[in-house]
């Protein structure tokens, strides 16, 4: 204890900052026992990059990943006596190419990809958690719908671009459940029961596989009073037999570990009661891939991590 399965460096992801061995070595300098690295996968078009990278190419994004993937699996080896680092990747689901190119990367790549980390951070293309006029303009995108439907067309979009992903990849951790109201922490999902039908869809597919879902603490430094994901996601989570792993989603060395010490409160007060972590295994799991799920022994929150002042 503690665990992080998602996190990124300014070495290979241009909105981050750091070396990615500067992000391992905070992570042990605070005490992390395991430590997923998991940069993203490259986009294919080129209308997909972001302005950061105004001055890549595709071929330059794709050579950048798998340089990561090299990268990466050295720290793990000269690390391996001080954090058992995994090596992963977070997908992207912009347009259905994303999805194709991804099956023939992890066929390319095999153990090398440890495990995914399975995320959506577009609707209709657009992306959603970029700023607020871009999110707006991934919600307007619904125009054949009456305004007072659209944010529910969009909810629906998102959630049905999850399921997709569930199917295809069953990734190891779910990132991010709820991403879609970034920036609208109050939405009710509750309110459409459509798209909550959706949520139960989707978690009770990944608890079947065997997933674990993402606390992921990075939503506490985009402003919000929990992490992903909020009360109510949880509570089906929970409710449909699912089981959590925690996540920093750091975006370089000030971020590991960013807001863990806020973890425990809202962990007790959903209830949550176990927490679950990655370990590498030799019996392939649902997806093929050589990890599995740990559950972590004994009462969580009696571990030495929560009260280091490094924290
Ligand atoms: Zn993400
Ligand atoms: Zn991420």
């Amino acid at each position: 204890m503690p665990h992080s399965h998602h996190s990124h460096s300014g070495q290979f992801c241009k909105h981050a900052s750091g070396l990615l061995e500067d992000v391992v070595r905070e992570a042990i300098r605070k005490g992390f026992q395991v430590y997923g690295l998991t940069e993203h996968v490259p986009r294919y078009r080129e209308v997909d990059l972001y302005p950061e990278e105004s001055q890549l190419t595709l071929e330059a994004l794709s050579n950048e990943f798998d340089k990561f993937l090299v990268e990466a699996h050295r720290l793990k080896s000269i690390y391996a006596d001080q954090v058992a680092l995994l090596v992963g990747l977070e997908t992207e689901y912009i347009t259905t190419l994303d999805l194709e190119n991804l099956s023939k990367m992890l066929e390319r790549l095999g153990e090398r990809v440890e495990y995914i980390v399975g995320s959506v951070h577009h609707v209709n293309g657009i992306p959603i958690d970029f700023d607020l006029p871009t999110y707006q303009m991934a919600l307007s995108s619904f125009a054949d719908e009456k305004e007072e439907d659209r944010q529910g067309a969009f909810l629906s979009a998102y959630f049905d671009a999850q399921y997709e992903l569930l199917r295809r990849f069953k990734p190891e951790i779910i990132g991010h459940f709820d991403l879609c109201r970034l920036y609208k922490p109050s939405l009710c999902f509750r309110n459409y029961p459509d798209v909550f039908s959706k949520i139960e869809r989707n978690v009770r597919y990944a608890v079947e596989y065997g997933a674990l879902f993402e606390l992921n603490a990075a939503a506490l430094r985009k402003k919000w009073k929990t992490p992903y994901p909020a009360e109510d996601v949880m509570k089906v989570i929970i409710d449909l037999g699912g089981r959590f792993a925690l996540s920093d989603d750091s975006h370089g060395p000030h971020a590991v570990g960013l807001n863990y010490d806020r973890l425990p409160h809202y962990l007790q007060s959903v209830g949550v009661t176990q927490l679950w972590y990655l370990q590498r295994s030799t019996a392939p799991n649902a997806a093929g891939r050589k990890i599995q799920a740990v559950r972590l022994s004994g009462d969580w929150l009696d571990h030495d991590f929560w009260r280091q002042s490094a924290m």
